[in-house]
């Protein structure tokens, strides 16, 4: 079967009717951009950086950051690169970062909240990615946003950080586009304002789907709970979508929903723009795409927005394709 999927490589993704969309991959280190190559990534759509930063026992320098991001940048030529800053918190401890002991880690202190209130590991992220962007095709992401004002603040901090590399003579590339997760759903209702704000949007489904239907993503006990087909969830995703395109900026998704092979048919329809999703699953998403004809996508789509369960949702998807 993989020499059947070898035949799509360097091939586009693009459906039978002609609507192109890219796929891209999730990596957790510079080791992982070998496993992107060979499957055909057309980018890099999520970055998770904080991997940097665990099992260690100190803060990562600028200079070892640098050289992690200047190694897949240069990796991946001139394909983009989508590096999100530091989402620590959670379930993501940093032994030498003392955080205190919270009741809902997954609601409290993590993440761009972090950021915004420990500056300096920030800034020197920002400092780190900056230096490493005239390498390649960088674009920045920040996690975790769940207002206008949070975004904002973020934003500033970056230009903060752009000022003191210009006055340093440090040259950075122009024109980085900065985008944020949707991963809240506060985010994802106000996304037609925030989406004035950025470049892109990334739908985060893994906590948008957590957050949206109140269920822990790691709680085996309620597993069933936790699903991609939530009808809430869909109809988020698709305001998202909707938002993302009037202010015309694209919209990916990096969570898990992107790579399966049951919603990207309805991702599709949706108008989603970007799939990030493991290497081993990125050339069977592209024959998926290029068999189907994105009018009939859209049908889908419609179709599952009009549905109240996800039972009922994922019994339609079954007889459909
Ligand atoms: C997500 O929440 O969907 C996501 C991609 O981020 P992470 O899985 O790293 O929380
Ligand atoms: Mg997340």
């Amino acid at each position: 079967e993989r020499k059947e999927l070898e035949k799509i490589i360097g091939q586009k993704s693009v459906t039978l009717d002609g609507r192109e969309v890219e796929l891209v991959g999730n990596i957790g280190t510079p080791k992982d951009i070998e496993g992107l190559l060979k499957n055909d990534a057309e980018g890099v759509g999520l970055y998770r950086t904080e991997f940097i930063y665990m099992d260690r026992d100190s803060m990562p320098t600028e200079e070892e950051q640098f050289e992690a991001y200047k190694k897949v940048l240069e990796g991946l030529g001139d394909k983009p690169v989508v590096i999100r800053t530091l989402d620590i918190g959670g379930d993501k401890k940093l032994p030498y970062l003392k955080i205190d002991e919270e009741m809902n880690p997954f609601l409290g202190y993590r993440a761009i909240r972090l950021c915004l209130d420990k500056k300096e590991i920030f800034k020197t992220q920002l400092r780190a990615l900056l230096r490493a962007s005239v390498y390649g095709n960088l674009k920045i992401m920040f996690p975790m946003i769940s207002s206008l004002e949070e975004l904002l603040a973020a934003k500033e901090v970056l230009n903060e950080v752009k000022k003191d590399l210009d006055s340093e003579g440090i040259k950075y590339a122009e024109n980085i586009e900065i985008g944020m997760m949707i991963e809240v759903p506060s985010a994802a209702i106000i996304s037609d304002i925030l989406a004035k704000h950025v470049d892109f949007f990334s739908i985060g489904t893994n906590d948008l789907i957590q957050y949206t239907t109140a269920v822990d993503r790691m709680n085996e006990k309620i597993h069933h709970l936790y699903s991609t087909f939530n009808p809430g969830v869909l109809r988020l995703i698709k305001m998202v979508i909707d938002n993302g395109h009037k202010e015309n900026i694209w919209v990916g998704m990096c969570g898990e929903a992107a790579g399966d092979k049951k919603m990207i048919p309805i991702l599709l329809g949706m108008g989603l723009d970007e799939f990030s999703m493991s290497a081993s699953s990125i050339l069977p998403a592209r024959k998926l795409i290029r068999s189907l004809k994105f009018e009939d996508a859209k049908k889908i789509a419609d179709k599952v927005l009009s549905m109240g369960s996800a039972k009922e949702i994922e019994r339609y998807l079954e007889n459909t394709i």
